[in-house]
């Protein structure tokens, strides 16, 4: 299968490629040639896989190159989960609730970064590179560990993280700082996120850093969201979850469902379309997203604007207003139209604002509802799930809670539906806390304590462990020191 730009239909790379490189040289995004299509039948046969194999299966669907070692490739991943990968909870009548947060760091970018590494060095071994990959990450707190707890100790690929030293949360620093490991490094930058992201692309553009650490062995990727190696394994939980209402004789084959999602780079819903063009049985998708409600804007009217303020709420994932991965959704509803979807991005970059035809919009819309939660709503419902379904939420899952409730009042839809659960509540726990009405505790371990007391939940290991473990990444630097610090790694 063959890979096109979203910018120049004209480059072409196959799928190995397209990890390997992250990014089409003009700046568009890797999109498949063509979506494979799936039977009901084969759907229904990947039910009787566990989890690894039914990702497995689709993901073979897309990178052929690796079709034999995707197997070993998916059971080491998911292996690192606590049970099963990707588990459906059903809390009412057609009500599910997609847990995507058992993985090393409780949050749901863990079911693409566990694999990640396995198909980068895997493409890699198909394509014959033998360099190093070193793989950059600028975070606000999520991404950076699980960047590092996926890459850790694979061979042939080396991480360092760059995060706002005071920036993140007590508890998503301490998660960066004791990441053990041989070819991980973490760095502190003075500044916020903007300086941290700044200084990394600024390295990746840099032709005398690529050619300095080419003399140590090193290539440079990222392991951000646009990368079509993080897309094409969150497809697979749609699917997952649709055989276990089938399985559990909660749905037929062929019965439509819907799915809720709590949304910000547009990765996560734009996997749930992808799982819809190629087959499985989808009615809505709900786009969920907090006061920063731009898509909620740019999918009811079709107007994409940046010129609005930007909120710091207690869904911090999802405070985004540039949302990469709807290029991919463009570049579908216009039929492909790769000079258009350049003009549009060009636009965006420039004036801020793009809008889209009538006639995109209305199919835009077949597939997709979108509204938005106020915070005083989120913790609502937070508390809401709790009395009613004895059922913690985090906040991020309880903005698509809160949609997915409007939605109900809105369209009197009963379709089965799949809220799509992104964080463990442990992971934001003094907000999950205060919005059951209680106080933090005077430490974050209280905290832990409390909301298990209350939730019954056991607190993961791999979080309440955090706080005896030693400190290991102490480095806090100024972004002019980035490069210097990239360079210093790359000769040890
Ligand atoms: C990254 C993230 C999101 C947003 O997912 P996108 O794919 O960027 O839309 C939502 N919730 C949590 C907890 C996240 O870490």
């Amino acid at each position: 299968m063959q890979y096109i730009s979203t910018r120049n239909k004209k480059n072409k790379v196959s799928g190995t490629e397209a990890v390997v490189k992250g990014l089409s040289d003009e700046g568009g995004l890797f999109v498949p040639e063509e979506f494979p299509r799936l039977a009901l039948e084969e759907i229904e046969n990947l039910c009787e896989l566990d989890y690894p194999s039914r990702s497995a299966e689709i993901i073979g669907k897309f990178m052929p190159e690796l079709k034999e070692k995707l197997d070993s490739f998916t059971e080491k991943a998911y292996s690192r989960f606590d049970g099963d990968a990707a588990p459906l909870v059903k809390i009412d009548d057609n009500l599910y609730i997609l847990e995507l947060w058992h993985g090393p760091t409780h949050a749901f970018k863990d079911i693409a970064l566990t694999l990640l590494p396995y198909l980068m060095t895997g493409s890699k071994e198909q394509l014959g590179h033998k360099e190093k990959t070193l793989i950059l990450v600028a975070t606000s707190g999520d991404t950076g560990k699980a960047a590092l707890e996926g890459f850790k100790d694979v061979d042939g690929t080396d991480v360092i993280v760059f995060y706002p030293q005071d920036g993140v949360s007590q508890m998503q620093k301490l998660q960066m700082t004791t990441t053990t490991g041989g070819n991980v490094k973490v760095f502190g930058i003075n500044g916020n996120f903007d300086d941290a992201q700044t200084a990394v692309k600024k390295i990746f553009t840099d032709k005398e850093t690529a050619d300095i650490i080419a003399k140590y062995g090193y290539n440079l990727s990222s392991a951000n969201s646009i990368n079509w190696g993080r897309l094409v394994p969150q497809i697979a939980y749609y699917f997952s979850s649709y055989c276990d209402m089938l399985s559990g004789g909660q749905i037929k084959l062929g019965d439509k469902v819907n799915f809720c999602v709590p949304s910000g780079n547009f990765g996560n819903i734009l996997a749930g379309y992808y799982a819809k063009q190629m087959g499985l049985p989808v009615n809505m998708l709900i786009c969920a997203s907090n006061r920063n409600n731009v898509l909620t804007d740019f999918i009811s009217g079709g107007e994409y604007s940046v010129k609005r303020e930007f909120y710091k709420t207690t869904s911090p994932s999802m405070d985004i207003l540039i949302s990469s991965n709807l290029e991919r959704l463009l570049f579908e509803l216009s039929g492909r139209n790769d000079a258009l979807i350049a003009e549009r991005m060009e636009k965006l970059k420039s004036d801020g604002i793009y809008s889209i035809t009538e006639s995109e919009l209305a199919e835009m819309q077949k597939s997709f509802y979108a509204g938005c939660a106020e915070e005083d709503t989120v913790f609502n419902t937070v508390g809401e799930y709790f009395d009613e379904y004895g059922y913690v939420l985090d906040t991020h899952t309880s903005v698509a809670a809160s949609v997915y409730a409007e939605y109900v009042a809105a369209t009197g839809d009963e379709t089965p539906t799949v809220i799509v659960s992104t964080a463990s509540p442990y992971k934001f726990v003094d907000d999950v806390l205060a919005a059951l009405g209680e106080k933090a505790g005077k430490t974050t371990q209280a905290s832990l304590k409390k909301l298990e007391d209350l939730s019954a939940m056991p607190i993961p290991e791999t979080l309440g462990g955090l706080f005896s473990m030693p400190i290991l990444h102490k480095d806090v630097i100024d972004k002019s020191g980035a490069k210097d610090a990239v360079i210093s790694y790359c000769k040890k």
